[in-house]
């Protein structure tokens, strides 16, 4: 099959994301033209835009929209804001989001976007700015029945609102589903915000009953504290569990007896990091992957766990909240050495599966109670963790390459059900 990626490089993400892939195609024996349609089928848009900076400079700035896949409907991912974008990692980040999609089996395929900047050092103003601007120039791709945003690495509700009010003005009326993950007063859904990681935690209710592990009192280290790893680690002590470790981009903290995670969260609120709070001893994020916990909820970004490292993780489960943490060489050791690993295309579901129930009730101008949501997330998750333990069962294979075999084939049978035009 030719590919693109030659050989693997595993601090490249598309790397990893093929040899993923792969493993699938080949315990699927698919036909390898298929196989080739759904790795290569994809659109990559790459723009470079000005934006005036407050102080008065203009800076140009590069941004990508990669649709990997519309076989099981609009192309749909996040858009994020980090100094790594590139179009190599959104790609990859695209592929994940077609078979996260397939995963958890709502109607989308998958996309990913991005501006290479760094939000820490920009204003509001700056950032609304780039957003507006860099909304302009995807506009003729995007839209709600085509290809829809969603917040991801340092993009939020905030965001969501620009990108939408700009592509309504474009229209020239109100296109509510043309993102998701906006605020709820411009037609977000209940749920949204903590969707990913309340995904992430009815992952790990399931991982604990299958390895029997008792979810109240469970030791939990969590390595990330944005969206995803923030509303985990409250979800989970709301659970019960006893976070002993959290880090950021700066630094972390441990405590052997339990963080107190909203002291923790307001902290960080005015510190701009949980690094140097109270009543914590200090660690950083390599010793904060390698604790003594029963559950691991890598929540940050891509490649932290690694060959380097994995035979050091002590965790039973890890919960993959970031898409891309484990590279496969980490994969083998942690497998192993008997650990439960979530995949993300299974594990951060949750985000993009009430994503699906936002668009929903746009499309239908209807809108849902919170427990709605929940009850329908729960269900949908529980059903997709059964569905890849049962192919990973009966296959012999880890639940990455299961949750890729589900995936893998649920996008096959569309590819070739359509046929190829002409
Ligand atoms: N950025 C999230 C993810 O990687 C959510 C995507 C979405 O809701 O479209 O899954």
């Amino acid at each position: 099959m030719s590919t693109g990626v030659e050989a693997c490089d595993e601090s490249k993400l598309l790397d990893v994301a093929y040899m993923q892939f792969r493993n699938a195609v080949q315990q699927l024996a698919l036909d390898p033209g298929l196989a080739d349609v759904l790795w290569r089928g994809s659109r990559s848009y790459i723009v470079e835009f000005p934006v005036r900076m407050d102080d008065g400079r203009i800076r140009v700035f590069n941004g990508y929209r990669v649709q990997h896949s519309t076989h099981r409907g609009p192309a749909k991912g996040g858009i994020r804001f980090h100094p790594n974008v590139d179009l190599s990692d959104t790609k990859a980040l695209a592929a994940l989001m077609t078979w996260k999609c397939a995963v958890m089996n709502i109607p989308f395929g998958g996309a990913k976007g991005g501006v290479q900047c760094d939000p820490r050092a920009l204003s509001l103003g700056e950032l609304e700015r780039i957003t507006r601007r860099f909304t302009w120039e995807i506009a003729p791709l995007i839209g709600p029945e085509q290809d829809i945003p969603a917040p991801d690495v340092s993009t939020n509700a905030q965001v969501m609102a620009w990108i939408m009010d700009t592509y309504s003005i474009l229209q020239g009326y109100t296109v509510q589903g043309v993102v998701t993950g906006k605020p709820v007063e411009l037609g977000g859904s209940l749920g949204r915000e903590a969707a990913t990681a309340q995904g992430v935690v009815y992952s790990i209710r399931e991982a604990c009953l299958a390895r029997g592990i008792d979810l109240e009192g469970a030791t939990v280290a969590v390595q990330g504290f944005g969206n995803v790893g923030w509303h985990s680690a409250r979800l989970l002590s709301e659970l019960g569990c006893r976070i002993v470790g959290v880090s950021d981009v700066d630094g972390g903290v441990l405590n052997e007896k339990g963080l107190d995670i909203p002291a923790l969260k307001a902290y960080e609120r005015e510190a701009g990091t949980v690094a140097g709070a109270p009543g914590a001893a200090g660690i950083d994020n390599s010793e904060l992957l390698q604790l003594d916990v029963d559950i691991l909820v890598p929540a940050a970004i891509e490649g932290q766990i690694t060959k380097e490292n994995a035979a050091r993780v002590k965790a039973q489960i890890v919960a993959e909240g970031a898409n891309g943490p484990t590279t496969p060489s980490a994969d083998a050791i942690l497998g192993d050495k008997g650990v439960f690993v979530i995949p993300d295309i299974l594990a951060n579901g949750g985000g993009v599966t009430v994503s699906y129930f936002e668009w929903v009730q746009n499309t239908q101008k209807l809108f849902w109670q919170q427990e709605d949501v929940n009850m329908r997330l729960d269900s949908i998750m529980t059903r997709a963790f059964h569905e890849v333990l049962d192919i990973a069962q009966r296959n012999k294979v880890d639940m990455r390459t299961a949750a890729y075999m589900l995936a893998v084939q649920r996008v096959a049978r569309a590819a070739e059900v359509r046929g190829f035009f002409p």
